[in-house]
């Protein structure tokens, strides 16, 4: 796809825990617990009206579910400002300072004084009803390959709580989650392809790690896409979790947009109307359905519901097509009548003779009034559900004819995207009253300048360069957890030992050991120098490390693990070559010394491995193969 072409362009929000001792607006401890004593509550919200006097219709949709949220107050994570009992204490300092460390990295202008406004949170994941964040910096930009990507905003806010489960119409969430402090950095439209995007998420990930002051695992970062193509709308798209999909996720949104412009067109061509779609009715097709053979229709007709259908006048194909993999454009109508009515889904006629509705289709268009181009939607709910549901996929199909719709959509795990919400207007923001605003002090500046993260395409061209590390392995250190250790060790060793056991050491060991359920917590910085001082002085082969770290993982010394594995001993290379030779005499006879290198090699290395470095047992081998052959 010529991504240039389309007019592709890609804004991301990446949001980012923070490693802080504090919760953003509390005191309590900012990490989750899966045990604890809690406290149990229930709360309905309400939308009340921003300072401009409007209510956001997305809150207000949401109040109208009727849904009771139900909070679990873990002790030791949460207070009375979870539970919106206590006003907010003062914002955490340290968080600030976080994002003003990325605000120095970005070039960003900073704020002099940081204000706490509320933006309206409409699914129960906030007791309070709203989010309070930050603006700590703007206008910004990183540098990703040679190209300058706008950095817009940098933010603070607080998580909100995690939702556990949902049971009809109450919705659970534990607070422990709640007040965690995250940065939000918000790149500029700047984006133009789906791997770009990829590698802007990449690198500013890189960057937070840096500053050692974020948390790591899955669930600590999440990322926002705002995508459109020429032609199309502005989709949102939230909470991708693994970097990895980013390309995905927007090729699909590219995807995705492209096929509702070809339907929009297509409707164009065959002369439907808005009015046409929007004039028509929903009917009552339960009697033609009540002796179906269809299992879902008949477990529907038991438990009282109705079967009601709508024409969609000319869209017969437009349902079935595919928009994404594995989601048609009937998918996209169901997301609507699920989001507006709580229905299960819904049925089109695309998709029939399926579910076991066969013969009652054509009874069902005669009574539509379809003709040959026209389609059918059904649903099988209530009355007055049915009624919403068709509703909205009226109106979902009559905003095809204008092609593509601005919504807020959640990210599948497999890179596609689904309906969750009409995109939010700008009611959603007021200031927070309850929380004083905090001066930018010379002190904070000072404090965030120690902890500014270098430059990561800087850092890798100076491993690359000067410690002559593979460009892999540089881009593997400085995502490391143990960058620190890494980079002092690469440096400390410079021209003792080469940069790569360093790093192989100090990044992919520990992790392979931890792998294997080695309680690595136990090898200390001290330990690894240790060991590689033994390796830079020649004393142990680095082959012989992971066995050595393996012994200090299950507590033992350095000094020790060595004598336990016979390392201390000297061993004589060559006797041990010659002993193989003559065990394998005839085999090498048969093959040829010169032949025999790496038969012998193999046979020598399963004795020496780790004892003595690779490199002078295949010179050894090498020279009693040649004293052989010129005998
Ligand atoms: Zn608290």
């Amino acid at each position: 796809m010529n991504y240039e072409e389309l007019g592709l362009r890609v804004g991301l929000e990446i949001h980012q825990q923070l490693d802080t001792e504090r919760k953003l607006f509390c005191h309590c401890k900012p990490d989750l617990v899966e045990e604890d004593e809690e406290d149990v509550f229930q709360r309905r919200l309400r939308p009340v009206r921003s300072e401009l006097g409007e209510v956001d219709i997305a809150a207000l949709f949401e109040w109208k579910k009727g849904r009771t949220y139900i909070y679990h107050a873990p002790r030791s994570r949460s207070c009375l400002v979870e539970a919106d009992e206590e006003p907010p204490h003062e914002a955490d300092r340290e968080s600030i300072i976080i994002a003003l460390a990325m605000a120095k990295a970005f070039n960003s202008k900073i704020v002099d004084e940081v204000h706490v406004m509320r933006k309206m949170v409409i699914d129960g994941s906030n007791t309070s009803g709203f989010q309070r964040t930050m603006l700590v910096a703007l206008e910004g930009s990183v540098n990703v390959d040679g190209k300058e990507i706008g950095i817009e905003t940098i933010c603070v806010e607080e998580d909100a709580a995690r939702k556990l489960k949902e049971e009809g119409k109450f919705v659970h969430f534990k607070l422990d989650r709640l007040g965690i402090p995250l940065i939000e950095i918000a790149t500029a439209p700047d984006i133009r392809s789906p791997q770009e995007a990829k590698r802007v998420a990449l690198r500013i990930g890189q960057m937070l790690r840096l500053t050692r002051k974020v948390k790591r695992g899955i669930g600590t970062i999440r990322q926002d896409l705002n995508v459109s193509i020429e032609g199309g709308a502005k989709t949102e798209i939230k909470g991708v979790q693994k970097l990895e999909i980013i390309d995905k996720v927007v090729e699909y949104e590219v995807i995705r947009q492209l096929k509702l412009l070809e339907i929009r067109d297509e409707l164009k061509k065959r002369g439907v109307t808005k009015e046409e779609i929007l004039s028509q009715l929903m009917t009552d097709v339960t009697d033609i359905l009540k002796d179906s053979k269809s299992k879902i229709v008949k477990r529907a007709l038991k438990s009282g519901a109705g079967a009601f259908a709508i024409k969609l006048p000319k869209f017969k194909g437009l349902l079935g097509k595919e928009v994404q993999p594995g989601r048609r454009f009937g998918t996209e109508l169901a997301d609507y009548a699920r989001f507006w009515a709580g229905v299960g889904g819904i049925i089109h006629s695309d998709e029939l003779p399926k579910y076991g509705i066969t013969e009652e289709v054509e009874e069902i268009k005669e009574r539509l009034g379809c003709e040959e181009q026209d389609a059918f939607v059904l649903v099988l709910a209530p009355g007055p559900e049915a009624r919403e549901a068709l509703k909205a996929v009226k109106e979902r199909a009559a905003v095809a004819l204008e092609g593509v719709p601005e919504e807020t959509r959640a990210a599948n795990p497999d890179g596609t995207t689904r309906f969750l919400r009409p995109r939010p207007g700008a009611a959603r923001m007021y200031p927070e009253t309850d929380v004083p605003p905090i001066t930018i002090t010379e002190d904070m500046l000072k404090k965030a300048e120690a902890i500014k993260p270098k430059n990561p395409a800087e850092l890798i061209k100076e491993l690359m360069t000067i410690y002559k590390l593979p460009k892999d392995m540089a881009e593997k250190m400085i995502s490391s957890v143990r960058f620190d250790l890494a980079y002092r060790l690469v440096k400390k060793y410079h021209g003792k030992l080469h940069s790569t056991i360093v790093v192989r050491t100090v990044v992919d060991t520990l992790k392979e050991l931890e792998r294997e359920g080695i309680e690595v917590e136990r090898i200390k910085d001290e330990h690894i120098e240790e060991v590689l001082d033994k390796v830079a002085e020649g004393k142990v082969a680095k082959e012989a490390i992971p066995d050595i770290l393996k012994k200090v993982a299950e507590g033992s010394t350095v000094e020790k693990a060595i004598k336990e594995l016979g390392l201390d001993k000297e061993i004589d290379v060559e006797k041990v070559v010659r002993e193989v030779i003559e065990k394998y005499k005839d085999e090498i006879e048969k093959r040829g010394a010169q032949r025999s290198f790496g038969f012998v090699m193999g046979k020598v290395m399963a004795e020496l491995r780790g004892k003595v470095d690779g490199k002078v047992v295949a010179q050894t081998v090498k020279k009693v193969l040649e004293e052989m052959e010129n005998r």
